[in-house]
């Protein structure tokens, strides 16, 4: 099963790729492959819930759970996600996936950096293709027209594991179940299965405000993306969880201050992601 190690989204959803047997046919290329990685500042949540700003107080956990299969504790997952997010190092969580594959299934571009040379070299050449937007030598590895992984052997296992791309060892679809972004039903049924069956456990109150402001982050990118900077909020679903993680915490400063009006929160996430970038250069 697919391990997180560095970005919990680093796949993309793409256009159909057609295939002729086992040999994929590119017919047209996808955009974009994977979501850029900001630092974070440190989140101080509010001592009690009547100092809590609107914007959080009005969120409650999404619990999307019919059949709950744990999926950790909450607070250790967000920790995790951020480190990775922020270093791009990554934390080595393992993803309870158990015997879901359905990441594997969902038709999905896995993009493979030009350091990979060990899945590089496992891979039929004629099924990967360079990566759109990105620096030569980096690739993106296909589907079929059933929307599986070439990969993927009958019997849903993949046939290099030991060597398969970073990008399947650090997806993690708890991100979708985290954030309570929607995972799109009808593209990836299976996917948005499990999401609704991930359950995380809250040791503590600060673990539920924590997560009620993640939620909250994410309701708030959806909600409001057009104060933002066209282009700045992703479309699709697994770079929109990925970057409310990310920005989380300047939202829950900045909605913290009482009246803040939306453009004023915008303007605060904003200026704390152009600060990250400067102290990076
Ligand atoms: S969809 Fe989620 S649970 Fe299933 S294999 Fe992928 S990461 Fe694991
Ligand atoms: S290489 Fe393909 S089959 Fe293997 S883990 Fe990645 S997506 Fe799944």
């Amino acid at each position: 099963m697919p391990r997180w190690t560095s970005d919990p989204t680093g796949r993309s959803v793409a256009p159909v790729m057609a295939s002729t047997g086992q040999t994929l046919t590119r017919t047209s290329a996808p955009k974009a492959c994977s979501a850029a990685r900001q630092p974070l500042r440190n989140l101080h949540p509010p001592d009690d819930a009547t100092s809590r700003p609107t914007w959080i107080h009005r969120a409650t956990i999404v619990v999307m759970s019919t059949a709950a299969v744990p999926a950790g504790n909450f607070s250790e997952w967000l920790r995790g996600a951020e480190a990775s997010l922020t270093t791009g190092k990554g934390v080595t969580t393992t993803v309870p996936c158990g015997s879901c594959t359905a990441c594997c299934r969902s038709s999905m571009f896995v993009h493979i950096a030009p350091q990979e040379t060990q899945t590089i070299r496992r891979i039929p050449r004629q099924l990967l293709f360079p990566a759109p937007g990105q620096p030569k030598g980096h690739v993106l590895l296909g589907y079929n027209d059933k929307g599986r992984c070439p990969m993927l052997e009958e019997g849903n296992k993949c046939s290099i594991y030991r060597h398969r791309p970073r990008t399947c060892r650090s997806y993690d679809c708890r991100v979708f179940a985290a954030t309570g972004v929607p995972v799109d039903e009808r593209l990836q049924p299976e996917i948005a299965e499990r999401v609704k069956a991930w359950k995380f456990d809250h040791d503590s109150e600060q673990s539920r405000e924590e997560h009620r402001t993640l939620q909250a982050a994410a309701a708030f990118l959806r909600d409001h993306r057009d104060l933002f900077p066209p282009g700045t909020i992703p479309s699709h679903p697994a770079p929109l969880a990925a970057f409310a993680v990310r920005i989380f915490r300047q939202f829950a400063s900045a909605a913290a201050a009482t009246n803040v009006a939306p453009a004023g929160i915008v303007q605060a996430i904003m200026t704390s992601l152009a600060a990250s970038r400067d102290a990076q250069r």
